[in-house]
């Protein structure tokens, strides 16, 4: 069962008929996601792409759903439409056009960090659980809440910044997924490198953090 923890909710997600009739051929194809018969098929395929990308970044509120890094206006050069089991992974072909399966990432996580792998995945191949939360070590962007495992913090004024990372305490996810889309190597400190902040500490006392940085800029 698909437990959906964003709006706008998948299952309210709708094609015209000509758009589900184009993605059903696509799948009876070799590569769907590249499939590009020309003519009005191509046209349908595309709206469905867009379609896809525009409900999915809605749903994390412009936000890369792996580093929460804002993709607002950022367009297609900043900006991918991500199948969180690989489309080039032929048990997962099927799945190119699947809502739970998309969501919307930044070209660093996709690109750098996630690539073709599956290494996140518990159990490759039990198609019963590949639409369960708990099946992926990382957080899920469609069955998990980014911030009940994550949380990320920024402050940015002229030149000087802030960007700090919080697992939420206990959370195995939130520990994997800042690991292995090296969520440290995004953190930065230009406020000033003496506050001590701790990688790892809670929420609560990064957000205490940002604010007192914040109140330190009249904000
Ligand atoms: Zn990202």
């Amino acid at each position: 069962m698909i437990v959906d923890r964003y709006l706008p909710a998948l299952d309210a997600f709708v094609l015209t008929a000509d758009e589900h009739s184009a993605v059903t051929s696509a799948l009876a194809s070799p590569d769907p996601w590249e499939w590009n018969p020309g003519g009005a098929q191509s046209i349908a395929i595309a709206s469905v792409k867009t379609k896809i990308r525009d409900y999915h970044l809605a749903r994390h509120d412009n936000k890369c759903c792996y580093c929460r890094v804002n993709l607002h206006g950022g367009g297609h050069f900043m900006t991918d439409r991500e199948h969180v089991l690989p489309k080039s992974v032929a048990n997962y072909r099927p799945l190119s056009y699947t809502m739970w399966n998309l969501s919307i990432a930044c070209k660093r996580c996709n690109m750098e960090y996630k690539k073709n792998r599956t290494d996140f995945v518990v159990a490759l191949n039990d198609a019963s659980l590949l639409q369960e939360g708990a099946n992926y070590r990382f957080i899920h962007p469609n069955f998990d809440l980014y911030r009940e495992h994550l949380s990320r913090f920024a402050q940015e004024v002229d030149e000087t910044v802030i960007v700090k990372y919080a697992v939420v305490a206990g959370s195995a996810k939130g520990a994997y997924t800042y690991d292995y889309f090296n969520l440290r190597g995004l953190e930065v400190n230009s406020f000033d490198r003496a506050q001590g902040l701790d990688t790892r500490e809670v929420p609560g006392e990064a957000a205490q953090a940002v604010r007192s940085l914040a109140a330190s800029f009249g904000q």
